[in-house]
């Protein structure tokens, strides 16, 4: 048997966006985070629902444009994806990361088709997540 424990958040708990495109705050972090994972990930997956206490995050789904797996039930793909665009309005870290200009969602270029899920995953979305934080 296994399981997953994640450390207690103390404070305020909000969620700040949903997986269809709903924003419930004003915070400019989490909207700007859904959309780097989107660009980070030519467009293959976007974390939303994004949720916690201050900028620790929890509890987030991913949109996935893979065709060989998704993200469980909350996976909207494509159309949780455009969901998001059309209440997304880039903000000022959108604009200090360069993801305002101009591109947003299309049928994006894909990576290359026969990497495994997880091996993207780790490589694009964790890897971009590391990126936006240290930037
Ligand atoms: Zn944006």
């Amino acid at each position: 048997m296994a399981s997953n424990v994640e450390a207690f958040l103390e404070g305020d708990y909000r969620k700040h966006n949903d997986n269809f495109g709903h924003v419930l705050t004003t915070d400019i972090i989490p909207p700007a985070l859904s959309h780097f994972s989107w660009k980070i990930s030519s467009g293959r997956l976007m974390l939303c629902d994004i949720q916690g206490v201050d900028c620790t995050y929890t509890d987030a789904q991913i949109h996935s444009n893979l065709t060989s797996m998704n993200f469980g039930r909350g996976d909207y793909g494509e159309v949780g994806m455009k969901k998001f665009f059309e209440n997304h309005e880039c903000n000022e870290i959108c604009k200090m990361l360069k993801l305002d200009q101009g591109e947003r969602f299309s049928h994006p270029s894909f990576f290359s088709s026969g990497e495994g899920l997880q091996a993207a995953f780790e490589r694009i979305v964790l890897r971009g997540v590391d990126l936006f934080v240290k930037f």
